[in-house]
């Protein structure tokens, strides 16, 4: 009767709009893993040059200057290491939305890699009269088994935020022992810094991609806004975690955690004879 071939008629229509549904499922997929593809390696071919200009910068830096040929210079490389480390975000990030970064395991000492992010970011600091200083607590253990190349990643975009963010005061980094257990501990490293600051309504797009803070001293300073992305998807492959507390104008402090299983005796010895 009537009423079967109504019900007949909308299941067909139903059928093709799952059907329709479906291919622009298919293509919105494709589409992204096109794009992911073609960000990594549009970022892979940029990182080529972009080295040649960086390497070739140092090179005549070291070479006899005038001032204003070194002044030049010395702003051509910032803007070329300004530029790689946002093509590197980038990449990071594909791989990330690719489900393509993987961290490693190895041996590491926590207070080498914390040292050599302060040597590092020290000048730009000194540069702003900013104090610099670094606590790491006595429990803590120290030889443990992580991706020294990725800690040191988050580490370093909270630090050199901090420092970005902050025009008079100091930068502080903690190293403090959450809690331990069999085999392993969880360890906090936190960043406080005494700048800007951050509203709590910002602080809820900090992690959330492409979401800068959007004021005018963001806009100068510049950036991809990943950085942050990026941390909290390596603190969470570490089973970590990431936040903040900030008071605006005041200071902010940035913390992440992550488990940290003990190196074996032995294994940092070892490592470092392989070097
Ligand atoms: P980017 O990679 O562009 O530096 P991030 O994800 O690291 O971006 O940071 C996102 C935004 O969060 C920054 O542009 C800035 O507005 C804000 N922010 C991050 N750290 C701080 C800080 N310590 N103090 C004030 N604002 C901060």
């Amino acid at each position: 009767d009537q009423a079967t071939e109504d019900l007949h008629e909308t299941m067909e229509t139903l059928e093709v709009k799952n059907a329709e549904l479906d291919m622009a499922r298919k293509r919105a997929q494709e589409g992204s893993r096109v794009k992911s593809e073609f960000l990594a390696n549009m970022s892979h071919e940029i990182r080529t040059p972009l080295n040649g200009i960086i390497g070739f910068t140092n090179l005549l830096l070291k070479s006899n200057l005038n001032e204003t040929q070194r002044e030049y210079l010395t702003t051509l490389q910032n803007s070329a290491e300004g530029l790689l480390a946002m093509i590197n975000d980038i990449l990071d990030f594909s791989k990330i939305e690719a489900g393509k970064l993987v961290l490693e395991s190895t041996p590491m000492n926590l207070r080498e890699l914390v040292d050599e992010v302060l040597a590092i970011a020290a000048p730009t600091a000194h540069d702003k009269s900013l104090e610099i200083a670094c606590l790491i607590y006595r429990d803590v253990p120290l030889d443990i088994i992580g991706d020294p190349l990725r800690l040191r990643q988050v580490l370093t975009n909270l630090v050199n935020n901090a420092i970005k963010f902050t025009s008079d005061g100091s930068v502080v980094v903690r190293v403090m022992l959450d809690h331990q257990e069999d085999g392993h501990a969880i360890l906090k490293v936190s960043v406080t810094d005494t700048g800007v600051g951050i509203s709590e309504s910002q602080q809820k797009h900090l992690f959330q991609a492409f979401s800068q803070v959007d004021n005018s001293r963001t806009r100068k300073i510049g950036g991809t806004g990943l950085g942050l992305v990026i941390c909290k998807n390596l603190v969470e492959q570490m089973q970590g975690d990431i936040g903040l507390e900030s008071h605006i104008g005041e200071s902010s402090t940035f913390w992440f955690t992550f488990k940290a299983p003990f190196a074996a005796e032995g294994q940092l010895s070892q490592l470092n004879c392989r070097l």
